[in-house]
């Protein structure tokens, strides 16, 4: 292992200060993505900033009718809140779905959107329900915090404090896993907000996006079996080692049609 510096302050406020007097500093949230990526010397900072025990990170509170989840909450803890049960039950279910028991006790959720893996589960959740990046700067909207592959709108020093979802009773996330990291080969969160349709998927290979087609039909009221003729465009998938873009494509409308159904109450 390279020379590398290491803190665990105990305050926000002394690890934003630590982030900011070094550009080459980066937060350290559960490390199930980030200490990987050390072993195979894909990144190199100078120092970690430990945040993963921040108290002003670790809360889930009600907040104007839907959920306020603290940036350095587990995916365990997610997944088992009693608020984000009661009123986002889609979303303790994907929680509770992310990896293994090691990588849902120690990934936070904060750590997962920062990273943006275009296979990650919570990404197709924030953009879905329309939820709000809260950062120590600024509240991002979803579709401004994503900003393709592994990338996001989070400037040098700034970290994810919370993130803030609507409360939402008809939504479903399904994913087709892979079967050895459990990540989602492709995965997609339906949500029905309102009138309004929206469907993001995820595991395409360049990023979540929403499906805009689909939900527009939907919001015209057409039936769910009539999805498969809705175009969904090739260019959002890419293929590898797992699937080819094609067959991702084709996974997509499937599940999407199954988590529509799901929240319908036509499947169980
Ligand atoms: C085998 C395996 C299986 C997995 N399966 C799944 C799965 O099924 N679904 C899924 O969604 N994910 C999966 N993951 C990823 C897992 O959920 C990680 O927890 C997540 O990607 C990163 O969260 P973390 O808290 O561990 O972040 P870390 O590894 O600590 O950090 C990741 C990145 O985010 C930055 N960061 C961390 N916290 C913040 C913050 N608050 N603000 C700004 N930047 C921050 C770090 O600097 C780093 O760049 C899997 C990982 C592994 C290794």
């Amino acid at each position: 292992m390279y020379d590398l510096g290491y803190s665990r302050p105990a305050t926000l406020a002394e690890a934003l200060e630590l982030l900011q007097q070094d550009d080459m500093a980066q937060p350290l949230s559960g490390g199930q993505t980030l200490m990987p990526v050390l072993r195979a010397r894909l990144a190199a900072p100078s120092q970690l900033v430990d945040i993963a025990r921040l108290d002003e990170l670790r809360q889930i509170r009600p907040i104007d009718g839907g959920i306020e989840i603290g940036a350095g909450m587990t995916h365990a803890e997610v997944a088992a809140h009693p608020v984000v049960r009661a009123a986002l039950t889609a979303l303790a279910a994907l929680a509770g779905g992310i990896g293994d028991a090691q990588i849902r006790h120690r990934g936070t959720i904060g750590g997962s959107i920062a990273n943006n893996d275009p296979a990650a589960c919570y990404p197709s959740a924030v953009l879905a329900l329309g939820a709000r990046v809260q950062t120590n700067l600024r509240i991002l909207d979803a579709e401004a915090f994503f900003a393709g592959m592994f990338a996001t709108a989070l400037e040098p020093g700034e970290i994810v404090t919370a993130v803030r979802f609507p409360a939402c009773a008809e939504a479903c996330y399904l994913k087709f896993r892979n079967p050895a990291s459990r990540f989602a080969l492709v995965g997609v969160f339906a949500a029905r907000l309102g009138s309004e349709h929206r469907i993001a998927i995820t595991g395409g290979g360049n990023g979540v996006f929403r499906w805009h087609a689909a939900e527009q039909h939907l919001d015209r009221g057409a039936d769910i079996d009539s999805l498969d003729a809705v175009p969904l465009d090739l260019a959002n998938f890419t293929g590898d080692i797992h699937g080819s873009a094609e067959y991702r494509l084709h996974i997509a409308k499937v599940i999407t049609r199954r988590a529509l159904m799901q929240m319908a109450g036509q499947l169980t």
